[in-house]
């Protein structure tokens, strides 16, 4: 009989990426069962600073090193070796809309690299890390990139790092500082080797007798394979056939890949993976842990029984508010769980009092049929993000008139949906004033047009504007300007201290004494 700690009992199905955390600092104070486990690296810096560059440059070597061939996939983790030891590296998107995800990504890694042009500096996301890594506590090491452009000052943007209060080893800190060209493959194998070096210091190890708990990075559905859980592995080993959830999924692990497409039957501390079993694709951050055979049993029959409320479901359930406001509905598709988190965020900032952006349904993987079906049956409209339709969900989008659009940047994608939003918001009306006539005479009174003459006391009337009659402090009407004249002749206008005549189109009978004021109206689209 194997006996479980009641705290992790406690913990229930569902263990957060905080809850992990707490275990594995736990663990590594209890001090038991402990064995080295390799360091797990991300890197950081400005945007263009060349974090993806030195990511690549790192994974190209450990490729060509005849470790694995072929990749030509994104993937969000990598490990390389470097004198026989394991390195593992995690890649944490730059995007602005991952910033939330990139703190995070940091509270996964051992070691931080921050990456610093040498033609640029310290700029804004560079202070951003190194107050983060202050407060975290976290090693870094600093790699001071581009040193092969001629204008590089490695110099300079180590004392501005200083500055900032980061202390060099070479001037009695702490901090190790390696000059390096990600591109052109320069100083890589020093950075290597002071990453080695600190993870010796550090000494990071994890359990290896409990059962294993890892962090999904991201998720995609593979159309052959189903949900494929990119994963890391936290603690201890998770094997090919035991039964485990992470999140809201669930399912028995039926295949385990390494990170370049091998397929492994177990894996260790710190290795990054692919997972598939899954009965769906989890979220990014939640916690893969294993579950006994009768617990999988329970959340599968739960689930059956979800299923079959949740298709008689149509659409969320809304105030009255709600109901009046003119809305955008959209089913949304992403690539890859990170992006569509990432996507939703930013679309939930999108505020107005008017319209309002409805997602119906949300998901990672191809455009399928039964998107289109989810779209169709709300009249959304259909949002790929590096996402595309099957042919047989494009023809069917085809005949049930469901627009599908596909986009691979997401601000154009953001833009496309504010623009559509905006146009359902009724346009603004712009009014711009042109002069004042004091009306002196009264020539003609019909029933729906008058003639009055007067003269231009400010501005210009001009022909064809629209015209407010002002009656002492007060507007007694509106009309229209039918024509303009000046000395008997038609006029197109009429600037100031000039006689001329007006043809009134309107209702309102207007007074010797009054003062029209000509102005044009002009329909805006509004933005958002
Ligand atoms: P990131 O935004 O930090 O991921 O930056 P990228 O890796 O996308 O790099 C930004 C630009 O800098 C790209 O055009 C790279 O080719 C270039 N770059 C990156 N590293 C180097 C380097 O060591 N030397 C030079 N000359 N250019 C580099």
């Amino acid at each position: 009989f194997e006996t479980t700690p009641a705290e992790e009992k406690l913990q229930g199905a569902n263990l957060t990426l905080e809850g992990l955390n707490t275990i594995l600092r736990e663990e590594k104070n209890s001090g038991k069962n402990l064995s080295p486990r390799p360091p797990i690296v991300t890197i950081l810096g400005h945007v263009d600073h060349g974090k993806t560059t030195l990511l690549d440059t790192i994974r190209k070597a450990s490729v060509a090193a005849g470790e694995a061939g072929g990749i030509t996939q994104h993937i969000s983790a990598y490990q390389t070796k470097k004198h026989k030891e394991l390195i593992t590296f995690i890649d944490t998107p730059g995007h602005e809309a991952f910033a939330a995800m990139r703190k995070r990504g940091l509270s996964i890694a051992d070691i931080a690299i921050l990456v610093v042009a040498a033609d640029d500096g310290v700029r804004p996301q560079t202070k951003e890390v190194i107050e983060y890594l202050k407060e975290h506590k976290l090693p870094v090491i600093v790699a001071i990139n581009k040193i092969d452009k001629p204008e590089a000052k490695p110099e300079r943007v180590k004392q501005e790092l200083a500055e900032h209060g980061v202390l060099f080893e070479e001037w009695g800190g702490e901090t190790m500082c390696t000059e390096i060209s990600a591109k052109k493959n320069i100083g890589i194998d020093k950075l290597l080797d002071s990453i080695l070096l600190v993870a010796e210091v550090e000494d990071f190890r994890a359990d290896q007798k409990r059962d294993g708990l890892a962090v999904i990075l991201e998720s995609n559905l593979d159309p052959q394979k189903g949900p494929a859980a990119t994963a890391l592995i936290r603690t201890a080993t998770l094997k090919v056939g035991q039964d485990v959830t992470a999140g809201g999924a669930f399912g028995r692990i039926r295949r385990i890949e390494d990170w370049s497409g091998k397929n492994l039957l177990h894996a260790t501390a710190s290795m990054p993976v692919i997972l598939y079993g899954f009965n769906t694709t989890p979220q990014t951050n939640d916690v893969v842990q294993v579950v006994s055979g009768k617990g999988l049993a329970r959340l599968r029959s739960k689930e059956a029984l979800l299923k079959d409320t949740t298709k008689s479901r149509t659409g969320k359930i809304q105030s009255e508010e709600e109901k009046e406001m003119k809305k955008l509905c959209i089913v949304l598709k992403a690539d890859v769980q990170g992006s569509l988190e990432a996507i939703e965020q930013i679309l939930s900032t999108i505020k107005s009092d008017e319209i309002a952006l409805d997602i119906v349904d949300s998901g990672v993987g191809s455009i399928t049929e039964s998107d289109v079906r989810t779209a169709e049956n709300s009249s959304a409209l259909l949002i790929g993000f590096s996402s595309e339709p099957t042919s047989v969900a494009k023809r069917l989008a085809e005949t049930s008139k469901v627009e599908i659009v596909t986009f691979n940047i997401i601000y154009k994608l953001v833009d496309a949906l504010k623009e559509r939003l905006a146009a359902l918001l009724p346009p603004e009306i712009v009014r711009t004033d042109s002069g004042r006539l004091s009306v002196l005479a009264v020539f003609k009174t019909g029933k729906r047009d008058m003639i009055v003459g007067g003269r231009v006391s400010e501005g210009k009337m001009l022909r064809g504007s629209l015209l407010e009659i002002k009656r002492g402090d007060e507007i007694v009407g509106t009309g229209k300007m039918q024509n303009l004249q000046r000395n008997k002749e038609n006029a197109d206008e009429v600037g100031q201290g000039n006689e001329c005549g007006v043809v009134f189109e309107g209702t309102i009978k207007i007074q010797v004494g009054d003062t029209l004021i000509c102005y044009k109206e002009e329909e805006k689209r509004r933005t958002l």
